[in-house]
């Protein structure tokens, strides 16, 4: 493909968006360009006709790139997407593989046909992966599964998998893969009720696990790992992309979070580190 970054556009219209613009730094942006790249139509997002950011297709002028910090991560993660998520501008499955890069597999759901490298992952003996799932909707279809979190993370690397639909699609690629029934579930219950306590943090949406967003789920999943740190960093980028994306909805500024301070001064002791 050629390459020209003299004649590379910083802007165009969300109607022109085309794969080969952004570098495909992380395992979610691979999975996006390869399907833009496979398009016969030129990917348009919905609504409004302002200038976005190719890469995290916001709006140009307060886009979220800037505020993306990558960190390392005790946990690795699996996001197994519904093939709706992939080029949604609301998806927030992407903000875990835009702040921990190294540590995060991404893949498109196939019913009959789950790819190879994904089933090599969930079943590697050097691994520990655990479904992040309602627990209230698996009696019917789950296998009992252990929900004992207290052992994890011992020798093997832990795995977090999340299902990256929204709750119907999730609750539809569960039941209609046989290959995740053998793995054990992560309870987030717990984690809930004590962000809910200790209101040490706004969530987005009702606590319900079933409404939590693919990336909310993730943060009281690592959470409920006692990773405290991690999950805040994560925290932190999905504050400012849910303030970010507010904005561009109501057409309004975004707010200035704590959020943001805490990015900055992240992203500034980075700096004085090297
Ligand atoms: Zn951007």
């Amino acid at each position: 493909m050629k390459h020209d970054p003299e004649k590379k556009p910083t802007a165009i219209n969300s109607s022109d968006v085309s794969s080969n613009d952004v570098e495909a730094d992380n395992a979610f942006e691979v999975l996006r360009q390869a399907r833009l790249a496979a398009a016969t139509k030129p990917f348009k997002a919905r609504g409004v006709s302002v200038q976005r950011c190719l890469r995290c297709q916001l709006k140009m002028h307060q886009c979220l790139c800037q505020w993306r910090l990558t960190a390392n991560s005790p946990v690795d993660f699996i996001l197994i997407l519904h093939r709706k998520e992939v080029l949604k501008p609301t998806n927030t499955g992407r903000l875990i593989a835009d702040t921990f890069p190294k540590h995060t597999y991404v893949f498109e759901w196939n019913r009959t046909e789950p790819p190879v490298a994904l089933l090599q992952l969930l079943q590697s003996p050097e691994r520990d992966c655990r479904l992040i799932f309602p627990k209230t909707d698996m009696d019917n279809t789950a296998e009992s599964s252990p929900m004992n979190n207290s052992n994890i993370g011992h020798k093997k690397r832990t795995t977090l998998v999340i299902l990256d639909g929204s709750w119907r699609e999730a609750k539809k690629m569960y039941a209609k893969s046989p290959w995740l029934k053998s793995v054990p579930l992560l309870d987030i219950g717990e984690s809930i009720k004590q962000h809910q306590a200790s209101n040490q943090y706004t969530l987005r949406q009702a606590p319900k696990e079933q409404q939590l967003s693919t990336v909310e789920a993730m943060i009281l999943a690592i959470h409920a790992l006692e990773h405290h740190n991690t999950a805040e960093v994560l925290h932190d980028y999905y504050d400012v992309f849910h303030s970010l994306y507010s904005a561009l909805r109501s057409n309004t500024q975004p707010n200035v979070t704590a959020a943001h301070a805490r990015i900055r001064k992240r992203q500034a002791s980075l700096v004085t580190e090297n």
